[in-house]
């Protein structure tokens, strides 16, 4: 049986159903913007007569986007400011970004890359670029980790995979390759066993980063993906995006980091949107994420937590941004400190010894 096809643009979605036939020509403005694709995996979670379906408003274009705010820009976190070449993100001394891909498997409407990635450019690194990129790596043996993304590297053939990690492998100084993908969710069928065999680099840790933010993108197809990369021996981890309306409440959070330890995927960071253009109307605050976090303190294992993350504008790194559960108090007797516990209750710490 032939494979559905990826919806490619807003005439697409609207004849599916997946839009509003009346917003065609603004989602068409949108498109012509910021690329459009929405999977089969994906668009079948989508309920078309439910105007607010958290996976619709993470991959259907919207009107709002637009709407180009001041504070916004096409390169939030300042990737640009620290590539010294094509294909590398130098930001931190002990790692680089790898950027193999310019495609993704899907468009978010929230990405941050979002003028950087997507149908118009080359699908990948060029050969010479890549092989500059790779002398970069040998070269700086500050390098001890090496962060595959994009784009998508997983829309990339398990061969080329094969080679970059074969390349990777005989850098001494570099120990750990890290893949962050949306794969597994949005088109599952894409791991398969020689892909996954692919990402293995020998005598090198590889660590697969699944980016998902619902749990309804957790679909049978999307876990035994996951399960493909845990039972290969490749740890997992994801990261998130909290956006208004997909899952900026405790229940749909909890749901999801359940569903997620449960593929044997650690969650590891929730990420405060970025300042990407035409995203407004999915940010939250960052007093409703920390609100959001403290409730998930009580409600889940640590196992579950992931980190409440912001990417300083500008290229200056990450900054956790968690609410606070301690604070100092003043004491005579020396450093003492008010903690708070999950039901909200204060406690002094060091307790003090009573009648002292
Ligand atoms: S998969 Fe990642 S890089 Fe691609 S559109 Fe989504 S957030 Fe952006």
């Amino acid at each position: 049986m032939p494979r559905a096809k990826t919806y490619r643009g807003a005439a697409d979605l609207v004849a599916a159903g997946l839009a509003p036939s009346g917003t065609l020509r603004e989602l068409e403005q949108v498109a012509a913007r910021y690329a459009v694709a929405l999977t089969p995996d994906l668009a079948a979670l989508i309920d078309p007569a439910d105007p607010r379906d958290p996976i619709a408003r993470q991959f259907v274009p919207a009107a709002a986007e637009l709407d180009r705010r001041a504070d916004e820009s096409g390169d939030p976190i300042g990737d640009d400011a620290n590539s010294p070449l094509e294909g590398i993100v130098h930001r931190y001394p002990d790692r680089v970004l790898l950027k193999l891909a310019y495609v993704c498997a899907v468009y978010c409407r929230f990405c941050f890359r979002r003028e950087m990635v997507g149908p118009g450019r080359r699908r990948a690194l060029s050969g010479a670029a890549l092989a500059a990129a790779l002398a970069y790596i040998r070269e700086h043996r500050d390098i001890w980790e090496v962060i595959l993304t994009g784009g998508d590297p997983l829309v990339l053939s398990a061969r080329r995979l094969r080679e970059v990690m074969a390349a990777l492998a005989v850098v001494d100084h570099v120990r750990v390759v890290r893949i962050h993908t949306r794969v597994p969710v949005a088109a599952a069928e894409l791991i398969t066993p020689a892909l996954v065999r692919a990402l293995k680099a020998a005598g090198k840790a590889t660590y697969v980063v699944l980016h998902a933010n619902h749990p309804r993108e957790l679909t049978p197809a999307a876990r035994t993906a996951c399960a493909r990369l845990v039972d290969a021996g490749i740890p997992m981890l994801s990261q998130s995006v909290l956006l208004r309306g997909v899952n900026d409440d405790a229940a749909t959070l909890e749901a999801l980091l359940r569903g997620l330890v449960e593929c044997r995927v650690k969650p590891y960071y929730l990420h405060h949107g970025d300042l990407a253009p035409g995203t407004a109307h999915l940010r939250t605050s960052i007093a409703q994420g920390q609100a959001l976090i403290r409730a998930l303190q009580g409600r889940v294992s640590g196992l579950c937590q992931p980190a409440y993350m912001l990417d300083i504008p500008g290229g200056h790194g990450k900054a956790p941004i968690g609410p606070g559960y301690i604070r100092p108090r003043p004491a005579a007797d020396g450093e003492r400190f008010e903690v708070e516990d999950f039901k909200g209750g204060r406690h002094v710490y060091p307790p003090g010894v009573a009648g002292a």
